[in-house]
């Protein structure tokens, strides 16, 4: 098998105007085909210049490509996942967790609206542009909240991600203008708890 040593988009699992009345058409469109792109675009051109500078045995400021890299493959990555943790409403999306992950859920929080709460407060609390996340730590074995700024601080490294939200003001503006709770709101009428389920039961076995 060939490997494509470049990013590439990936294909969404559901039509542009599927989140609809929780996300419209135009604004999945545009996050999808201008943000999400300009993330595959902005890895694979750090790639390039990794690739040309050691070909022509050049120097790189290596902090300022490094920190390039991890923010552009950091959005590649969470857009993938934000896509796949959504489904439309009543058609996969929206609900609670069930099984395991249902399970793990109430042992950590108490009980799912406790974690909807702070999952929440983590998403309308992020300062600037940046992410909720739901993670789980393996050692541990608990679920955990991490709130990432842009797109790659406040990292733990090697924790699963199991479901993000994205509150850059890109994923929500023309639906809500600045109303970022509004759209917190909406998220839950479309999660893919099915999805999110499978890749906890996944990393239990
Ligand atoms: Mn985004």
């Amino acid at each position: 098998m060939e490997i494509n040593k470049l990013y590439s988009l990936p294909k969404l699992p559901y039509a542009f105007d599927a989140l609809k009345p929780y996300i419209s058409e135009e604004q999945l469109k545009l996050h999808y085909q201008k943000h999400h792109q300009a993330y595959v675009n902005g890895a694979n051109a750090v790639l390039e210049k990794l690739d040309k500078a050691r070909k022509d045995n050049t120097d790189l400021d290596m902090k300022a490509t490094l920190k390039e890299l991890s923010f552009h493959i950091g959005g590649y990555r969470l857009h993938n996942r934000f896509w796949e943790n959504l489904a439309p409403a009543g058609k996969g999306g929206g609900g609670t967790p069930k099984g395991e992950l249902a399970k793990a859920i109430d042992a950590e929080f108490g009980k799912f609206d406790r974690f909807k709460k702070e999952f929440s407060q983590t998403a309308s609390s992020v300062e600037g542009s940046g992410w909720a996340v739901l993670t789980f730590c393996e050692k541990t074995q608990r679920p955990l909240i991490l709130q990432l700024e842009k797109h790659n601080v406040n990292i733990i490294p090697g924790f699963a991600i199991l479901m993000v939200l994205d509150v850059w003001e890109h994923a929500y503006y023309l639906d809500y203008k600045n109303d970022r709770a509004k759209f917190i709101e909406s998220f839950w009428n479309i999660v893919n708890w099915d999805m999110v389920s499978n890749r906890f039961d996944l990393l239990k076995k």
